[in-house]
């Protein structure tokens, strides 16, 4: 009995101040909580929010009331995308903590920066029991950073941030075996511009440079201003040296534009040096050194020039600038000219249509595509060179239609490069409207190539055409990779045997095969077939035993230019049948 009084009065009263204790602390710890500038959320293990102190009302704009009882992720909370909140949750899970930055949002929609870290409060088998969310919005933080990385006027990086990105892009370039290209640009006049047209016109003519530096830059580089008149790009997609090139000529046409700034129409020439990581150095220190000795190089000049630190690679980009800049001038000045070869029905004998083949007018001789096409394709020429051909082509047989000449179908080539753009359709349309051309007179010759680059878009614009009533034929039929489940769902009429199988065709059984097979193909499948490159009368006679249906060579006839085709034809020739 004494026994058990002596418990009641020690061991109550020691509950009592234990208890009183635990309260007391309790009372302390919440009161830090509801008096931290610092927002805190009590979560269940599935997040659902049992918790809110007031600093999470004040940042948020929420009342606790809002988002009591909500689940964390429900709570309109944050504006960072699904992906992003899985994997918090999983480290979460797996670690029992998490913190970085993300953007938080407010009850107004407004958008801010914030710091997060959250902790899982566990039981001792490790078992949670809450996680505590603690945040607060670094919006001023964000602004003085900001401003510490950013030139004001051009809102560009400054050196600082620049060499970090710089850093950073070589690590990357050195994991994944890319090249970087680094440029230096120095605005010449803007010294000049600032001195005596004042420093509102030299700010404005900052703040335009910059805005059309990065008009021509990629998403993933930068674009910086490392001096007063000096800006810098990091370009991280670089291919090869000349894509660099491309960009500093595009630079310069853009920069030679006028920068109308206040009542003043502003020009200034831009001196550009280029070096490229990791062919001319491997330090980044020295990467920007060396872009500005080239960038000095080119301010020798009087005009905008770009030089790269390595002048053999500038002369080679100077070099191929010019063989385009040529290219530009010549299709400016309509030194390009059509041929047209016939296209021969083996069964009539009868001229049944006619491929254009483009040529360009040059010192007194007419240069085949292989010279030009591949310098158009990179020069950014070709859709226009392939709409030209297309026009002019389709002009001069709708000219033939009205003056009587027999209903000739007409082959054009096509470019990749045109069904990239998607804009074929459209472009055909408007052709057969402007020139009156009916669209069964027209056929588009597509390669393998084009098809596989892209089958089910390919096919759908191909279908339209086809719609249009336009033809399609496959050219150099045999020497891509065409997939023969995919011949049977494109709109095509014709197959054109590569002349690869038609020069050998009586030498080589193979290629006599093929040629065979592919005329076997395009019956089984109701297509015609054409045979191009026939040049002699046992290649003919084969053709003829396999059952070919058209020819096309220099046995009938070269390309001829739109005079001699029409006497040709108004003369009747015709193949022996
Ligand atoms: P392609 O469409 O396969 O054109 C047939 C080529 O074979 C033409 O070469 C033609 O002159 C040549 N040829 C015709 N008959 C014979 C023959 O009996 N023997 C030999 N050895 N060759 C013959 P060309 O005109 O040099 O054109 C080459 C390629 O350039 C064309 O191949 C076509 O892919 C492309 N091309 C021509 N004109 C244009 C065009 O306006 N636009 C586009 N995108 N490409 C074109
Ligand atoms: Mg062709
Ligand atoms: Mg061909």
């Amino acid at each position: 009995m004494i026994y058990i009084l002596i418990s009641v009065i020690v061991i109550v009263p020691l509950v009592y101040l234990v208890f009183i204790n635990y309260r007391k602390r309790r009372n302390i710890y919440l009161e830090a909580l509801e008096r931290s500038n610092e927002a805190v959320i009590i979560t269940d293990p599935s997040g659902n929010i049992e918790y809110v102190n007031p600093a999470f009302s004040t940042i948020t704009h929420y009342p606790g009331e809002d988002v009591l009882n909500k689940n964390i992720e429900a709570a309109e909370l944050y504006r960072d995308d699904k992906e992003f909140h899985e994997e918090m949750w999983i480290k979460l899970k797996r670690e029992g903590n998490w913190q970085g930055e993300l953007s938080g949002k407010r009850k107004g929609g407004e958008i801010y920066p914030k710091h997060l870290s959250v902790n899982a409060v566990r039981d001792k088998k490790g078992r949670t029991l809450k996680y505590v969310w603690a945040f607060s919005d670094i919006t001023k933080l964000k602004q003085a950073e900001h401003s510490a990385h950013y030139y004001t006027i051009t809102n560009l990086p400054n050196r600082t941030l620049y060499n970090d990105r710089l850093k950073q892009a070589v690590r990357f370039a050195d994991r994944h075996k890319h090249l970087v290209g680094v440029m230096v640009l120095k605005l010449n006049q803007f010294e000049n511009i600032n001195d005596t047209l004042g420093p509102p016109i030299g700010e404005g003519l900052l703040k335009e440079t910059a805005q059309r530096l990065l008009k021509c830059v990629s998403k993933n580089d930068t674009a910086a201003r490392i001096e007063r008149d000096e800006f810098a790009l990091i370009l991280t997609e670089l291919h090869d040296e000349q894509n660099a090139a491309d960009i500093a000529q595009r630079i310069i046409d853009l920069l030679s534009e006028p920068f109308p700034i206040r009542r003043y129409n502003v020009y200034s020439t831009v001196s550009i040096g280029i070096t490229i990581y990791p062919f001319d150095d491997t330090q980044t220190d020295f990467l920007l050194r060396n872009a500005d000795m080239a960038m000095y190089r080119a301010k020798e000049q009087v005009d905008s020039k770009f030089e790269f630190y390595s002048s053999q690679i500038s002369k080679k980009a100077f070099q191929r600038l010019s063989i385009e800049a040529n290219l530009r001038e010549a299709f400016e000045r309509e030194e390009f000219v059509l041929l047209y070869q016939p296209q021969v029905d083996l069964k009539t004998g009868q001229v049944i249509g006619m491929e254009a083949l483009i040529r360009r007018q040059e010192k007194g001789w007419l240069a085949p595509p292989s010279e030009f096409i591949h310098l158009a394709e990179e020069a950014g020429l070709i859709v226009p060179i392939c709409e030209w051909t297309l026009r002019k082509a389709c002009l001069q047989n709708a000219v033939w239609q009205k003056e009587g000449i027999n209903r000739l179908r007409l082959s054009v080539n096509t470019s990749a490069y045109q069904f990239n753009k998607k804009k074929l359709v459209k472009t055909v349309s408007d052709v057969l409207e402007e020139t009156g051309l009916p669209p069964s007179l027209l056929e588009l010759e597509l390669t393998e190539g084009i098809i596989m680059r892209n089958v089910e878009e390919t096919i759908k614009i191909m279908n339209e055409l086809n719609d249009m009533g336009v033809s399609l034929s496959i050219d150099d039929f045999g020497t891509g990779y065409s997939s023969l489940s995919y011949l049977k769902r494109l709109p095509v009429n014709k197959l054109k045997i590569d002349i690869a199988f038609v020069r050998e065709i009586t030498s080589d059984p193979d290629s006599a095969s093929i040629a065979k097979a592919i005329i076997g193909l395009a019956h089984n499948l109701q297509l015609k077939a054409i045979a191009e490159g026939v040049e002699n009368e046992k290649q003919l006679a084969v053709l003829r035993e396999y059952g070919c249906d058209q020819i096309q060579g220099f046995y009938f006839s070269f390309p001829l230019s739109a005079d001699s085709f029409k006497k040709m034809i108004l003369k009747g020739k015709r193949l022996e049948v």
